[in-house]
């Protein structure tokens, strides 16, 4: 705890350190002004005005002779000035410190939800897969947004009030001195029982804040693959289930919250009769003494402003312990070791890699599962056409998905060119693939946007012609603005087909010395399918190009296709060898014979 609070500290406060210091500062001129300012006041200025002739001269005039030779009047004026202006000076410094205090709090924020996003797209894609997306949307837009909300309510209090505190204890602590009256000092004991509610809730507080934030999370995760699935959960009739289900995720997130303002809400009551107790205390240890009223209601000032700071100062506190659950859910992920990270002194690759890809004595297993790939052994030369087959789940999508260093391999080594993945960038390595998947992803925006998402500036003129080779440019007509026409979230408004034909012009666009095509028109109907797969046999070529197939159609152009069975690769050759040679591989092909009547030219 401490040590993340330094890295804490380290990493986001110390770049904020003029803000820092500006809260302090203001809020200590703020502070000093109540706790100090309105004591001393009575303790001084008062009797200046209430002053009669013939008792002892107030102890101010000892100090500010001048007063003396003023007229009654002046002293007067000068007496009601001095509130007004304590008063001034408090509330300027008491506004400068709120707005400093919430600039401070917004750039914290700032760079604490930048830090979890950029995080978030450096993590292994094994931890993202085990956590719910919605959970992660929430904490980096709920959490985050929490805790500017606690810091920004409570910040200045958190710095102002035990200033404040320290200042009235300061003023009151000099007035017994100042008195003579050390006794009436034991008034502190009330101090350390105001404390212990404070403490003591905070950590209930700090409990219950993170069971609420978990239950946003669990929220936002239901809300999340409602939207999703919405046409599943249709189909399937199981709007009830899901009703229900966010109803329990409400009330959980709801029950915790009703707790939070539970404890953070009682601390007022205790504060408040423990202030009365110590008052009263004063007051009869002062009467028991003889104090006078000036000197009784400084100290009683005094012991105000300390109670009362004491109870803000308790208030931030508990709000601000209502930040650690979200905190604590930021500092999870920011914690969570990126093992994916790039080596240290990584190999340059060349600008445009050959493209043979080597697994040596490849084993991988999912986190904490069974092996799905072991001990694969494959050499495939740059420019060969590969066909990947196999029942599913025999490790096809696993294998493909090692290429691009997606997961790490639990054993052996994966090399491009003879270079370990391992050994160059992520960056380096993955401007070396374009990858097609089954479900065209596209993001919100127009058409050509998501074409020249391929490669970073991609001309007019490239993005055109990659249109062209996969025949968006086909469609267009058919769109209202035609490449500018803008689609939605998954890039609804375009058919399955028309989809898969945008991300295949991103592939052309991208231009990369391998291809992965992992199933790419395994969505599609059997005539989009058809049309499809031109452009996908001619993007193949001249490119190292893994096709993994759902129909053997697909494989026409593969030179040399791989026989996939639990995680092992058990047939490797030509369509005509492995059809003799590979019983399961004959099994798969038979099985799909009337839809593939192709020989494999190769
Ligand atoms: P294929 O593409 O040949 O159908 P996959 O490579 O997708 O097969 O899956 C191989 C095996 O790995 C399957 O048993 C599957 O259940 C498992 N698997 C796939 N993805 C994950 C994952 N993200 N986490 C855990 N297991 C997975
Ligand atoms: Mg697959």
């Amino acid at each position: 705890m401490i040590n993340r609070m330094k890295k804490f500290i380290e990493r986001f406060l110390l770049p904020q350190i003029f803000w820092v210091l500006a809260s302090v500062l203001t809020g200590l001129v703020a502070a000093a002004a109540s706790g100090l300012g309105v004591p001393l006041m009575i303790k001084f200025v008062f009797p200046v005005v209430f002053h009669q002739s013939g008792q002892p001269e107030p102890e101010l005039m000892q100090y500010v002779p001048q007063l003396a030779e003023m007229s009654s009047r002046t002293v007067l004026l000068l007496a009601c000035a001095s509130l007004p202006a304590i008063f001034i000076v408090r509330g300027l410094a008491m506004w400068i410190n709120t707005v400093v205090v919430n600039v401070l709090g917004i750039r914290l924020l700032e760079s604490l939800r930048t830090a979890v996003f950029h995080h978030v797209q450096q993590l292994p894609l094994a931890f993202l897969e085990g956590k719910r997306k919605g959970d992660i949307v929430s904490r980096v837009v709920a959490d985050t947004s929490k805790v500017q909300t606690v810091l920004s309510h409570v910040s200045n209090d958190l710095v102002k009030q035990p200033i404040t505190c320290a200042c009235a204890l300061f003023a009151f602590i000099w007035l017994l001195i100042n008195n003579g009256r050390w006794e009436m000092g034991l008034v502190m004991i009330f101090v350390g029982l105001a404390a212990w509610p404070v403490i003591n809730f905070g950590k209930r507080i700090s409990v219950k804040s993170l069971r609420a934030q978990e239950g946003l999370g669990e929220l936002n995760t239901v809300v999340q693959q409602n939207l999703e699935t919405q046409r599943e959960v249709r189909a399937y009739a199981m709007e009830e289930r899901q009703i229900e289900s966010f109803e329990q995720a409400s009330a959980h997130y709801c029950r915790n919250t009703v707790k939070l303002v539970k404890y953070q809400r009682a601390i007022i009551p205790i504060m408040e009769t423990v202030t009365a107790l110590a008052l009263s205390f004063l007051l009869v240890t002062g009467s028991l003494f003889g104090m006078s009223l000036d000197g009784f209601m400084a100290l009683a000032a005094a012991m105000f402003f300390a109670f009362d700071s004491m109870k803000r100062a308790g208030m931030a506190f508990n709000r601000f312990n209502e930040a650690q659950g979200p905190m604590q859910r930021l500092a999870d992920i920011l914690d969570e070791p990126n093992d994916i990270d790039d080596p240290e002194n990584p190999l340059t690759m060349p600008e445009r890699v050959k493209g043979d890809i080597t697994f040596r004595n490849v084993t991988f297993a999912y986190d904490g599962c069974k092996p799905v790939l072991r001990d694969v052994n494959v050499s495939i030369p740059a420019g060969q056409i590969v066909g990947l087959v196999g029942p599913s789940g025999a490790g096809k999508t696993t294998f493909a998905s090692l290429i691009p260093r997606f997961y790490e391999v639990t054993e052996g080594s994966v090399l491009i060119d003879g270079m370990d993945v391992r050994d160059v960038t992520r960056h380096d390595l993955r401007e070396q693939l374009a990858i097609v998947g089954q479900q065209a992803l596209l993001f919100a925006g127009t058409i050509r946007e998501n074409i020249a998402l391929g490669r970073e500036g991609a001309t007019e003129e490239e993005i055109n012609v990659a249109a062209d080779a996969a025949r968006v440019s086909a469609f267009l007509d058919s769109q209202p603005q035609g490449m500018d026409t803008v689609l939605g979230q998954g890039g609804s408004g375009l058919s399955g087909g028309q989809r898969q034909r945008v991300a295949i012009a991103r592939a052309f666009v991208k231009d990369a010395p391998i291809l992965i095509l992992d199933e790419a028109t395994a969505s599609l109907d059997a005539e989009s399918e058809k049309e499809i797969q031109q452009e996908l046999d001619s993007l193949a070529q001249g490119r190292t190009t893994l096709i993994v197939a759902h129909r053997f159609s697909t494989l026409r152009n593969a030179h040399r296709i791989l026989v996939f069975d639990h995680g092992r690769i058990v047939g490797d050759g030509s369509h005509a060898e492995l059809y003799e040679s590979c019983p399961l591989y004959r099994e798969l092909y038979d099985r799909q014979g009337a839809v593939a009547p192709h020989e494999n030219e190769a």
